[in-house]
């Protein structure tokens, strides 16, 4: 049965999709059946693997609203680097409207449409990992009532660790009510920037706050990492040798470590490690 991860972070643009995308692609190229879903209504993860998020087919929309099957939605990246291991669940632009529309249904329903969605899928797939909008409405309310493990993009910054404790507050919010095995699988440090103090002392500090939640590979600031979208690549076509694919090859070994582990601790009221 695949595992199903979550990428969230209520603040914009701090790694979430660079690090689904590029994750899912080292995966696949590893040889797991990797799913990635495109959770979010901006459709970067989607645009990011080369696939247009304006063009006229069904997307997850149509699966949240129940007018797709996951047949009519999925799509396989089929590239070499891939070896036939990924597929996108791609988004459009309508899921911005899903948002309005699950909120007009029925609370202990709304909150389980991904979910529902989701769960013909899991046998397919060694790992599901799904690309979270930037806030805490109900698309990313759904992504953490399916998810196993929430991996949570973290970026090198000042006052990071505030948008963090409100993080962890609601994922132990949603772990007494709509997700109760709900666990964190790890915090990625994003755009890690060697020549400043400041990157140095966020991780310090979130690892005196998180010493077992925090990844070993932190991914460095690289320009390489933020072209390859714009090609419709990911990291490990585009530039395998850039520090950034390297930062990603290593994250997705230690990924797989930790959701083999399967370690549990209850510290915090937060289990971490899925
Ligand atoms: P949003 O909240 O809008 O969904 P996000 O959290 O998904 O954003 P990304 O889209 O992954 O964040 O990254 C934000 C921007 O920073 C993008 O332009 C991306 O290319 C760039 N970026 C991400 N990671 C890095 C990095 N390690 N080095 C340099 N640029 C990066
Ligand atoms: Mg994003």
């Amino acid at each position: 049965m695949g595992k199903i991860y979550c990428f969230a972070n209520q603040k914009g643009g701090v790694g979430k999709t660079t690090t689904a995308v590029n994750l899912a692609g080292y995966l696949a190229a590893g040889g797991h059946r990797v799913l990635l879903v495109d959770d979010d209504s901006q459709a970067n993860a989607t645009s990011s693997l080369g696939v247009d998020k304006l063009r006229d087919e069904p997307s997850l929309y149509d699966m949240l609203t129940g007018e797709a099957s996951a047949a009519d939605v999925v799509l396989k990246v089929d590239r070499p680097a891939f070896r036939r291991c990924l597929d996108l669940l791609p988004s459009s632009v309508d899921l911005a409207g899903a948002e309005v529309e699950l909120a007009a249904r029925p609370q202990g329903e709304r909150e389980y449409r991904l979910k529902r969605a989701l769960e013909p899928l899991k046998a397919n797939y060694d790992y599901i990992l799904v690309d979270c909008p930037p806030s805490l409405g109900l698309l990313t309310l759904n992504a953490l009532s399916a998810a196993d493990a929430v991996i949570i993009p973290l970026q090198c910054e000042y006052l990071a660790l505030e948008g963090l404790m409100q993080l962890t507050n609601t994922i132990s919010l949603v772990l007494t009510g709509l997700n109760k095995s709900l666990s964190i699988l790890g915090i990625v440090m994003t755009m890690y920037d060697s020549r400043t103090n400041l990157s140095a002392q966020v991780v310090n500090e979130v690892k005196n706050h998180f010493p077992r939640e925090i990844f070993d590979n932190m991914v460095p600031r690289s320009v390489r990492l933020s072209e390859a979208p714009s090609y419709g690549l990911t990291i490990l076509e585009y530039d395998p040798h850039s520090r950034g694919a390297l930062a990603y090859a290593a994250l997705a070994e230690e990924v797989v470590a930790r959701s083999q582990a399967r370690t549990t601790d209850y510290a915090r009221g937060v289990r971490t490690h899925a």
